[in-house]
């Protein structure tokens, strides 16, 4: 297990491993649980060689308190990289080591994807999403990047950023991965006590059956049938539902043929802020 901190490190090893043009990147804020792990799996099972970076971007995020109380957990996240495969290579830099001096965000045109839903309500964080990840694919230059649906946005603006930026990676979107009551996982559950996680298992039953309606209810019916279930919850507070054309992200009127659409939901639990999505059809 090599664990690197600094680029110039991570470039001699890699220098080595460029020639086999075989590598999977999966980038991770770490708190690591079974979603980053069935990244990592995918990630080894199509790679000679993969690399998992760890690190909390300060410029992802657009409220100090998320920042600060960001879990961080890293011999646990290296027992649980180890336990997958000894042959795994770690990056965890530094803020310094990131960003100099200058822990700055680049500015975008990501064409409209950001302008909804998590863009909306997170000032400039797919600016900062779009920086760290930049950076990560050019000074690794990996054959193919690993990406959970989970943040389905983020996936859909990664892709977006490899195409202006012409990086050429395959960006690969994986399942989510959700814990026994439907929760989906992520590492701001820790957050959460016992009885909040499983209450919170409330918003994968409303996608469930925000796509049962799917059939015959268009999106505003059941938007408004979902605002309605939540504001009876008291202990989840509703940010938004969202459905929405998978391509452009616009929020859907009227169902057209041959679209895929998904619903995404982001809500408070406890002042921890959750994300899902479902695809619709
Ligand atoms: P994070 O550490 O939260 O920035 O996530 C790193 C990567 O893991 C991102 O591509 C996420 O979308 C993905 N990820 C996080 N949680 C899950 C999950 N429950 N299922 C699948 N992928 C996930």
């Amino acid at each position: 297990m090599l664990v690197f901190e600094t680029k110039k490190e991570l470039q001699k090893k890699l220098m080595a491993l460029w020639s086999e043009d075989n590598l999977g990147l999966v980038p991770t804020m770490g708190a690591l649980h079974e979603g980053h792990a069935s990244l990592i799996r995918k990630a080894l099972d199509e790679n000679t060689h993969v690399i998992v970076s760890i690190f909390v971007n300060p410029t992802q995020f657009n409220n100090t308190e998320d920042l600060e109380k960001y879990p961080q957990t890293l011999s646990a996240d290296v027992a649980l990289i180890k336990s997958i495969s000894d042959d795994i290579l770690i990056f965890t830099p530094t803020i310094n080591e990131v960003y100099g001096k200058l822990v700055t965000h680049n500015v975008y045109d990501f064409q409209g994807l950001d302008k909804v839903m998590e863009g909306r309500f997170r000032d400039n964080h797919f600016n900062g999403v779009g920086t760290i990840v930049e950076l990560l694919l050019t000074l690794i230059k990996p054959t193919r990047a690993y990406f959970g649906e989970k943040d389905f946005q983020q996936l859909r603006i990664i892709q977006k950023l490899t195409k202006l930026r012409n990086i050429p990676v395959k960006i690969i979107g994986c399942p989510i991965v959700r814990e026994p009551h439907g929760l989906a996982m992520s590492s701001r559950n820790e957050r959460l006590n016992m009885e909040l996680r499983q209450k919170a298992g409330f918003i994968y039953e409303t996608l469930i059956a925000a796509k049962d309606k799917f059939g015959t209810e268009n999106a505003l019916q059941i938007k408004k049938w979902a605002i309605k279930r939540f504001k009876r919850h008291k202990d989840l507070d509703l940010e938004y539902i969202e459905i929405v054309d998978i391509e452009t992200l616009v929020p859907a009127e009227q169902k057209t043929k041959n679209k895929k659409y998904r619903a995404f939901i982001a809500v408070y639990a406890g002042g921890v802020r959750l994300i899902d999505n479902i695809a619709l059809n």
